[in-house]
């Protein structure tokens, strides 16, 4: 049995910064599971939460732990818990659909009305344990490393984007080469796409997306991107936009270069409303536009399980910083500076990072 308390990294009060506490071990009630939590990865969103953007302050109801990307071993579970035992290894999939909505219903419960998010509505991974309900959990196949098992989850919303429609053999651009938009050029080479363009205006993330297969990486704010697509795709612009910027500017650019009859695929969050050329960029063109959410349950958990196994996502890369929790602060300022990739927490073990 885990003692009773443990450290959680946790939004405390309604403004920026974080602390970490000592808080009660979650209890765990039918159906539900306990996970030691072995690595767990900061995402963007845990920046705007660090930070207390308009949209945190919106949505987060403190006192909670945020953080939800991670991997850990089932320590216990509760009545009713089926296909799951202690000792298991797992992510989760930390979006909590509610079995009854009309998309329930329909299959789609990845954009459920009544949808929760763990390390959002409810205490989430920055911990040494977090609770989640069983039939959420994701058992990790022994041939995946156990650092790519703590990033399933934005793994899974590049997956997501790339699988929403054809992708064998056509071209693609990425606008925003952040960790997605990096793993979303690894996927869509691995899916044999033709060629892909990488559009970001970081250098470091830039050098990234090259490293990722990229066989272009412009720059907007030091070269004419979209005439860059342009001319290289004999004028007519690129098969596929996956947008993963969430910036205006990059928004417009793509569909720019987006062809006629093409399909955008939008996971981007702009922080404001964006304005629209509706004409010209989409009834015009014929364009096919998604909106992407999340991770299909599971499909998308299957497909990511399947592309890694198969061993043809390098995702090395990605990961240069491995920390303790205590050092939250120097992992948050690194992120905002955008130079890391997925930073991971390890909030158990004695990693020797701790000083
Ligand atoms: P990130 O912020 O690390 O990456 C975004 C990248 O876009 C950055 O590298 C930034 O430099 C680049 N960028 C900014 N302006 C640009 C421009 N004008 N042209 C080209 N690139 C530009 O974020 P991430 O973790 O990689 O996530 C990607 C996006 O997806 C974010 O907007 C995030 O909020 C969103 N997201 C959506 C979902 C969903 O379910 N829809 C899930 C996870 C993340
Ligand atoms: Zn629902």
């Amino acid at each position: 049995m885990p003692a009773a308390t443990m450290r959680a990294l946790r939004k405390v009060r309604p403004e920026a910064g974080a602390q970490i506490e000592r808080v009660e071990i979650p209890r765990i009630g039918p159906g539900d599971a306990l996970v030691r939590v072995r690595a767990a990865s900061i995402c963007g969103t845990d920046l705007h939460i660090f930070k207390w953007d308009p949209w945190s302050a919106s949505r987060l109801k403190p006192p909670v732990t945020f953080g939800h990307e991670f991997c850990g071993t089932v320590e216990q579970v509760g009545a009713g818990v089926e296909g799951v035992a202690p000792g298991d290894f797992v992510s989760a999939e930390m979006h909590l659909n509610c079995g009854h909505c009309r998309q329930c219903r329909l299959g789609q419960p990845h954009i459920c009305k009544n949808l929760k998010i763990i390390g959002i509505d409810q205490d989430g991974c920055f911990a040494e344990f977090v609770r989640i309900p069983a039939g959420n959990l994701w058992k990790i196949d022994p041939a995946i490393p156990e650092h790519y098992a703590a990033i399933l989850d934005p793994l899974g919303n590049a997956v997501h984007t790339v699988l929403a429609g054809e992708i064998a053999g056509q071209t693609v651009a990425v606008t925003g080469c952040g960790p997605i938009g990096c793993m979303g050029i690894a996927v869509a080479k691995a899916c044999g796409c033709s060629t892909v363009f990488g559009i970001e205006v970081n250098p470091h993330r830039l050098a990234l997306a090259k490293t990722f297969g990229a066989d272009y990486a412009l720059n907007p704010k030091q070269e004419n991107a979209v005439a860059k697509v342009l001319e290289a795709t004999d004028g007519c612009g690129v098969d596929v936009l996956l947008e993963m910027s969430g910036n205006p500017a990059a928004i417009h650019d793509g569909f720019r270069m987006l062809r006629a009859g093409g399909r955008a695929s939008l996971l981007g969050i702009p922080s404001q409303p964006v304005t629209f050329d509706l004409v010209a960029d989409i009834i015009f063109k014929g364009a096919t536009v998604q909106g992407i959410f999340g991770r299909r349950m599971y499909e998308t958990w299957l497909q990511a399980t399947a592309l890694l196994k198969s061993g043809r996502l390098n995702l090395e890369p990605l990961f240069k910083e491995r920390m303790a929790l205590e050092q939250f602060q120097e992992a948050f300022a690194l992120l905002e500076r955008g130079e890391a990739g997925k930073i991971l927490f390890y909030p158990n073990e004695d990693t020797g990072l701790r000083s």
